[in-house]
């Protein structure tokens, strides 16, 4: 046990939890990384911290100034505890169609939100979009500036990952480790974590488990990007090489339904205690098909992005489930009632 200085320095240094359900079917060691820990609850906790370190360091950002996001909301979460414990405010630009209970987390970590129609980046409508503008205009006048934090196109995002989650990952598995695979929302965890990796063993299999409808499987596949998404999970699927993608490459790539991802969600939950989001469902899935690809006895690491009481109004609901023609599994169907 440790005694840390603030919140920030307890972001990081997650464990890596064995997969039970996932190892038996596969014969391998599979191992999700319990970014859910993080004190604002998920992963994009040290982007957060990284770009607003890295924003300080350049003097981007001034004491008293406000941070401006567009996000699909676990990013937002992260950027406003940071934001609050080093004394800036912070305005949030979030797609209405993300779940409630995310937006109440953000305006409980302290931050302004502008909720705006979820339209592709082509449209200027989009949130990233509004939040660039709003930067913009904000930068003169908010007392203190106003720094856009750009998490598709700040590399500090996917830097954290290099510095951190990687290093982290090759240090608990003491490099054993043969594949690593996520989703990609920025990328940043994807690019980051693959480039720590490979730096130690150019041999390692990183793969991409993109949710349906995605743009990125089919161009890594076959070189056309075009995105027709309509999964319900959050935070992931993207239609364009972002910064933090520049340059990466995986190795191999899965289109993964929301009908394959939502039972390994469930699962986790009722039999091995793991409440989970959405993409952690897509990665644990992805985990699965890259376990298969290498043969019984390797060790595949993936992440757990975010816990499930973030979506308990969507994931969970048996009437969205249904109305989307997605599984519902009998316990959430029929809780058992007991009589008093
Ligand atoms: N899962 C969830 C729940 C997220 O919010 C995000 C970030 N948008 C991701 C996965 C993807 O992480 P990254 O941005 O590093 O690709």
């Amino acid at each position: 046990m440790t005694v840390t200085s603030d919140v920030l320095s307890a972001i990081g240094g997650t464990p890596l939890i064995r997969l039970r359900r996932a190892s038996e079917e596969t014969g391998c060691t599979i191992l999700g990384k319990a970014e859910f820990m993080n004190p604002g609850g998920s992963v994009k906790d040290r982007a957060a911290l990284s770009m607003v370190e890295a924003a300080e360091r350049d003097g981007r950002i001034r004491p008293g100034g406000t941070i401006v996001e567009g996000t699909a909301g676990n990013t937002g979460i992260g950027l406003a505890m940071v934001a609050a414990a080093r004394g800036y405010r912070t305005v949030i630009v979030i797609p209405e169609t993300q779940s409630a209970e995310k937006k109440l987390a953000l305006r409980l970590a302290g931050a302004s939100l502008v909720e705006v129609p979820a339209v592709p980046f082509a449209n200027p409508n989009n949130y990233v979009r509004v939040a660039g503008r709003l930067a913009g205009r904000l930068a003169a006048t908010e007392p203190g500036g106003a720094f856009f934090a750009d998490q598709f196109d700040n590399t500090a995002n996917r830097d954290a990952h290099v510095a951190t989650t990687g290093p982290e990952i090759w240090d608990a598995t003491g490099g054993r480790v043969d594949g690593f695979v996520c989703a990609a929302g920025t990328g940043g965890t994807l690019a980051g974590v693959a480039a720590a990796l490979r730096a130690r063993n150019p041999n390692v299999t990183i793969g991409l488990a993109d949710p349906q409808g995605s743009a990125l499987h089919r161009h890594y596949a076959t070189g056309i990007l075009k995105a027709e998404g309509n999964s319900i999970t959050e935070g992931i699927g993207q239609g364009r090489i972002t910064g933090n993608l520049d340059g990466f490459r995986p190795d191999v790539s899965d289109e993964i339904s929301d009908a394959e991802a939502l039972p390994l969600v469930f699962g986790l939950l009722a039999e091995e205690g793991l409440c989970l989001g959405g993409s952690s469902g897509i990665n644990v899935a992805g985990a699965i098909r890259l376990a298969r690809r290498l043969g019984p006895g390797h060790t595949v690491v993936t992440i757990l992005c975010d816990g499930g009481a973030r979506y308990a109004s969507k994931l969970f609901d048996p009437g969205f489930l249904r109305a989307r023609d997605l599984p519902v599994p009998s316990w959430l169907a029929e809780p058992r009632v007991i009589d008093p």
